[in-house]
């Protein structure tokens, strides 16, 4: 099988709550999305996509997103899309770095592959752990009140995880935490995700401060360093994200004792193929993680629910249902969370049909 054509779609994903802000006032209001459409000399089609946290969160942005790929496409054409290794080691001879530029068309790849085995990418991933598996919800950052009652009103909706947009001034930070710890259950977890937001001094004093509750930590500060300095200095469950972002990191993490729980983004790796590898070492390390990535509409919705549900259920802490944060669906079939879990669909591939009008024309293609 040969990949004949590379289309690239652009969309916008407006959110459902108007905004989503998080630490040093940054915010998105409407999610730029990339789709790429993967097409084969034996009629079979593949779709992936990826969708940044804005340009500010990693390096890493939509417009970027589409020049890499434009970069990366002529090199794929007449490549097997189903010899996956393969193919991400001609992206990384074809360009340097970029990973979320190779996620895309990685996550296309497998889609392929999927249809042509007649599987669902859950089983390709290595095999569908349980019914179904467990969600959190991110809630944007807000006062303390507001952030309570939204998460009083996700907990109404059947979620039992939640990860607060922390990262703000130290006694507001503290007072969110303390604020939504009060109207959850005490098997509810709760994540205070400061993305990089707090110095050193900052993160010590709402660690200290929030010594009583039963909160998890993700990534405090920016650098490593930092976020290893603050994991020394506290109890509590320590996730990091942003710092990992390939498997030395990963190594590094564990061997100095740095996390708990790892935060594995499907696009921040690379794609499906480098997500899966760094999923498998945190699984042989005994890290728990949350698969996710950084944002995105039903079709990254459905590749992170077949890595999700392929993660051993001891070792997946949680997940994400995207496409349930926006008002634009991009396809048929992609799963949905219900009370706060999801399941993979069963369909070959990811299972999800694209709604060709809502895409529209693409922006570019390569044939
Ligand atoms: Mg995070």
């Amino acid at each position: 099988m040969k990949i004949t054509r590379i289309a690239v779609h652009q969309v916008d994903l407006p959110l459902r709550e108007g905004r989503y802000s998080w630490s040093g006032g940054k915010s998105v209001s409407v999610f730029d999305s990339t789709v790429v459409r993967v097409d084969t000399d034996e009629g079979l089609t593949g779709w992936g996509e990826v969708c940044p946290l804005g340009p500010v969160y990693l390096p890493s942005y939509a417009a970027g997103a589409r020049a890499g790929i434009r970069e990366l496409a002529p090199a794929l054409l007449g490549q097997d899309p189903t010899g996956l290794e393969l193919l991400n080691r001609l992206m990384d001879r074809t360009l340097k770095g970029h990973p979320y530029a190779k996620s895309a068309l990685d996550m296309a790849c497998w889609d392929i592959l999927g249809k042509a085995a007649g599987q669902p990418l859950c089983t390709l991933l290595g095999g569908r752990y349980e019914e179904d598996f467990v969600l959190y919800r991110a809630i944007s950052q807000r006062s303390p009140e507001e952030m309570a009652e939204n998460v009083a009103g996700y907990r109404e909706q059947g979620y039992r995880r939640f990860q607060l947009k922390a990262g703000s001034d130290v006694k507001t930070d503290i007072a969110r935490i303390r604020a939504v710890r009060e109207v959850l259950e005490d098997d509810d977890i709760l994540v205070a995700d400061a993305n990089t937001g707090w110095l050193m001094h900052e993160a010590a004093r709402v660690v200290r401060g929030v010594r009583d509750v039963d909160v998890y930590i993700e990534q405090p500060c920016a650098s490593y360093e930092e976020c290893l300095t603050i994991r020394r200095r506290t109890d509590h469950p320590f996730v990091l994200d942003e710092s990992v972002d390939g498997l030395s990191m990963l190594l590094q993490a564990h061997a100095d004792g740095a996390m708990d729980v790892a935060n594995i983004k499907i696009s921040k790796f690379g794609g499906l193929t480098r997500a899966r590898q760094a999923r498998d070492l945190c699984a042989s390390m005994g890290v728990a993680m949350t698969v996710e990535d950084s944002w995105g509409g039903d079709i990254i919705t459905a590749a992170i629910a077949h890595l999700a549900h392929s993660t051993p259920t001891e070792f997946l802490f949680t997940s994400t249902d995207f496409n349930s944060y926006g008002t634009v669906s991009i396809a048929d079939g992609a799963p949905t969370g219900v009370d706060g879990r999801m399941r993979a669909s069963e369909a070959p591939g990811l299972g999800v049909e694209p709604k060709l009008d809502v895409l529209g024309e693409p922006v570019f293609e390569v044939s």
